[in-house]
């Protein structure tokens, strides 16, 4: 049957660590067999994670911008509404759309694609359950596991994704809650949330941490906080849940300060518990072939993403490193060039993060927290989105850039961005460290005008010298 011949590469996973590494391999000419036991490709990021999240933000930022900005650039109409079966409708068609495009895209690279849930006999043997009740072996050189993550639940909170939501459950809520309590401020529970926030519902952050994002600079979470809070997202920093009560109409949430003190009740149709996400290996059988695993789950691997086991490797959010979609590729890329005999590469330190609210908030290298406690001196630019002419012109100027440099070089060491559209502007930062630039190679790289981009320009002529529009 389809996969049973001995393939030189299998993939167990069809996420975007899966799917990528599966179809590289085959482009490199070795005989490859991707097993997903999903019924469906993309992984978590395609089917319950980066798309839906953002054809749900794009779609509430329209209806909210609709209500609240168009009239002032003189586009009038009588009436908004939100219908929100639409809504998750055309979500789901971005979806599935994306996700019939892999299969596509292993059909045209051939790669087997086997659909089912995957388990180490040996080393070199999986066998796989399928979605219709049949067995299969699927033999492997070399087999790349790539099972990525799972929700983390909370201790004491049942999840039944319907009152007590995962964000599984939060891209697909079938009515607008009236108040929808997030627990967790990490970008996906302050994602979510703005979309339900738009939409209308009063949203509260609780979040045991003193800060939101933990990873972001801190002047630039600083800002977000307060952009996020002027969208009427309410925020309860310190503060953890301590009972989940779901026995009448409304959940209630006992809360208490995390340092211990008087506890409060807050009340919600909704809450979305998103406190972050686990590795996932349930069921494949890692013990039986000595696969190791670290306190948290996670499969330490080496540089060439060999796990402790010759012949087994593990890439994407079940491996160590940022949890994120295009980092999962990397890795996948570049394990499977390693399998090739070529060599691949992938610094964990370059790797762009993004949260893509309104304004978005992105940034690549180092905060200056981390250059702090480094002791490396530093200089810092900074052009406040006020000055960029696109951005006025376009009455959308919240933000800034802010570009940190090391002092005696001038080498680029981290560049934090909020304004709408900074997921995409983020990526010349990016380049600049992967070719060590420095601040004024960036001032000096010639920027289109009128473009959002030129405020990244502008900011790395203050790092170096002066801004002009500022
Ligand atoms: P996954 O995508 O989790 O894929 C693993 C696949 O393996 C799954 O499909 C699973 O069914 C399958 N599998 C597991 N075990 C087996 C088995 N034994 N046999 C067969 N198949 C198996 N990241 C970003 O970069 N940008 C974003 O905007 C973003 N937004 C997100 C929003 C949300 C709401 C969530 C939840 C996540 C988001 N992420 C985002 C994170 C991103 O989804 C993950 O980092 C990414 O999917 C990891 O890829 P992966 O291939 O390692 O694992």
């Amino acid at each position: 049957s389809a996969g049973s011949d001995e393939n030189d590469v299998v993939v167990i996973g069809g996420g975007p660590g899966g799917y990528v590494a599966a179809i590289k391999a085959a482009q490199l000419g070795l005989k490859t067999t991707c097993i997903e036991k999903r019924g469906a490709l993309g992984g978590t990021c395609l089917n319950v994670g980066c798309i839906p999240s953002k054809a749900l933000l794009h779609s509430s930022h329209m209806y909210h911008e609709a209500k609240t900005t168009f009239a002032k650039h003189g586009v009038k109409f009588d009436n908004v509404e939100v219908d929100l079966a639409a809504m998750m409708g055309q979500k789901d068609k971005a979806v599935s759309g994306l996700t019939k495009g892999i299969e596509g895209l292993f059909k045209k690279n051939k790669v087997t694609y086997v659909k089912g849930y995957g388990k180490f006999l040996s080393p070199s043997e999986i066998s796989v359950d399928g979605l219709e009740g049949e067995n299969t072996v699927v033999k492997g050189k070399n087999i790349i596991i790539a099972t990525g993550s799972d929700v983390k639940g909370l201790p004491g909170i049942t999840i039944d994704e319907k009152r007590i939501v995962s964000s599984t459950g939060a891209l697909a809520l079938t009515e607008i809650p009236k108040k929808l309590i997030v627990i967790g401020a990490g970008y996906i529970g302050l994602e979510m949330g703005s979309v339900w926030a738009r939409l209308g519902s009063e949203v509260t952050v609780v979040e045991f941490a003193p800060d939101i994002v933990p990873s972001m600079d801190g002047e630039i979470r600083k800002q977000f906080q307060r952009s996020l809070e002027k969208q009427k997202m309410k925020f309860m920093l310190k503060t953890k849940v301590v009972a989940v009560d779901t026995s009448t109409d409304i959940v209630k949430l006992t809360l208490e300060p995390s340092a211990g003190g008087d506890q409060s009740i807050l009340e919600a149709d909704v809450v979305l518990v998103s406190a972050g996400r686990n590795p996932f290996t349930a069921g494949l059988g890692l013990e039986a072939i000595g696969v190791e695993t670290d306190k948290i789950g996670r499969i330490p691997v080496d540089k060439r993403f060999s796990t402790n086991v010759k012949g087994v490797f593990a890439i994407g959010d079940v491996i160590p490193g940022p949890m994120l979609a295009h980092k999962a590729e990397e890795d996948g890329i570049a394990c499977v060039e390693f399998i090739a005999g070529k060599e691949g590469h992938v610094d964990y330190d370059k790797v762009p993060g993004v949260v893509y609210t309104h304004p978005e908030v992105a940034s690549v290298g180092k905060t200056e927290e981390q250059v702090k406690e480094l002791g490396i001196a530093y200089t810092v630019g900074k052009f406040p989105m006020l000055g960029n002419s696109r951005a006025k012109s376009i009455d959308d100027a919240e933000g800034l850039v802010k570009i940190i440099a090391e002092k005696e070089t001038d080498k680029v060491l981290g560049v934090h961005i909020m304004c709408s559209n900074a997921g995409e502007l983020i990526h010349e930062a990016a380049l600049a460290l992967t070719y060590d630039a420095s601040s004024e190679d960036i001032a000096r790289t010639c920027h289109a005008h009128p473009t959002l981009s030129e405020a990244v320009k502008e900011a790395a002529m203050a790092t170096y010298d002066k801004a002009i529009h500022i």
